[in-house]
């Protein structure tokens, strides 16, 4: 059974998993560098639980409920109650590898431990451990209370009792899942990520305006947003990383970065979690940088 989720890193993901899991009825435990960071999580958290309010979709003493089962903390010391923990951290093999080899000191024998990674190999990561039949890949969708997919990644040595718990876990928080194997970037990211690198490129080489190729794919392929704001939506430091385990995990030039993409990152314009990316966020509405 579990009772209590451990969250490491309350950023964009990290603060969503921990939502729904709290508002599913769990403890949780969300712990990030600094506590000033986690406690920006949580007040993100309240932030969209008041908008859930505010649209009908939950009660206030739902929301109530749910923000006093959040704990916060700024060390893995605080997940070692923890049945269950989930690593949500910036996308770095080795920073997480780092998380995780600290981490396990921490822990209850029996607690699993998952990786948000969006497309670094799980085998690699669970060798990081001291569980790897206890660990898999679990990869919640951005934004986490909204997005009804969770992609499910057993890693080599993940064992079937791992993957069962992990499957009941995301079914308890209402999710729907589509298991993947352990290959760069999975299914998911495996498809949108060149996708939206081409977007990146279709501006680089002046095919079309920041705008003009937004608006083609919205309006001409009917997605719900175009590349562009979607890769502000999703962080271009992250874009960037998966772009890189993709070229560097199957060794084929049609996955290289966009340089526009690298510049961006390497200015710190990283969508809109920095207020500028493709787009400026700064105003009421968002206008094209270039
Ligand atoms: P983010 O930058 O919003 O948040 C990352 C958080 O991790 C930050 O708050 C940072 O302070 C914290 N952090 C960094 N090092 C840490 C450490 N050593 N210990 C504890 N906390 C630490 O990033 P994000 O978009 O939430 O992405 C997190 C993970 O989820 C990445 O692996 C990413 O690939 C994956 N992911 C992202 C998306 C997306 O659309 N953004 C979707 C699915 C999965």
């Amino acid at each position: 059974m579990v009772d209590t989720v451990g969250i490491i890193g309350a950023g964009q993901m990290g603060n969503g998993i921990a939502h729904i899991s709290a508002l599913a009825g769990l403890n949780v435990v969300l712990t990030d560098m600094t506590m000033q960071q986690a406690e920006n999580g949580l007040a993100v958290i309240k932030g969209n639980m008041e908008r859930q309010v505010g649209k009908g979709k939950i009660t206030a003493a739902d929301m109530e409920a749910g923000l006093k089962r959040i704990s916060l903390g700024d060390s893995n010391a605080a997940h070692g109650d923890c049945d269950l923990v989930i690593e949500a951290a910036v996308e770095s093999e080795e920073i997480k590898k780092a998380i995780f080899s600290d981490l396990c000191q921490h822990l209850k024998p029996t607690a699993l431990v998952a990786s948000n990674t969006s497309s670094i190999s799980i085998t690699r990561l669970a060798a990081s451990t001291d569980r790897a039949d206890k660990f898999m890949g679990v990869h919640f969708m951005n934004p986490v209370p909204i997005m009804k997919l969770v992609e499910l990644i057993p890693g080599i040595a993940t064992s079937d009792e791992t993957f069962e718990r992990f499957n009941a876990f995301t079914e308890k928080l209402g999710k729907t899942t589509a298991v993947s194997e352990d290959f760069p970037a999975f299914i998911v990211n495996r498809i949108l990520m060149p996708m939206i690198n081409e977007g990146i490129y279709t501006l680089y080489e002046g095919v079309g305006s920041v705008e003009a190729i937004d608006n083609a794919m919205m309006l001409g392929a009917n997605h719900p947003m175009g590349p562009l704001t979607l890769a502000d939506f999703i962080g271009l430091d992250t874009c960037l990383s998966i772009m890189q385990v993709l070229y560097d995990g199957l060794a084929d030039s049609k996955y290289r970065p966009c340089p526009l993409l690298v510049k961006y990152v390497e200015a710190g314009w990283l969508g809109r979690k920095t207020g500028r990316g493709f787009y400026d966020y700064h105003g009421e509405m968002p206008v094209p940088t270039r």
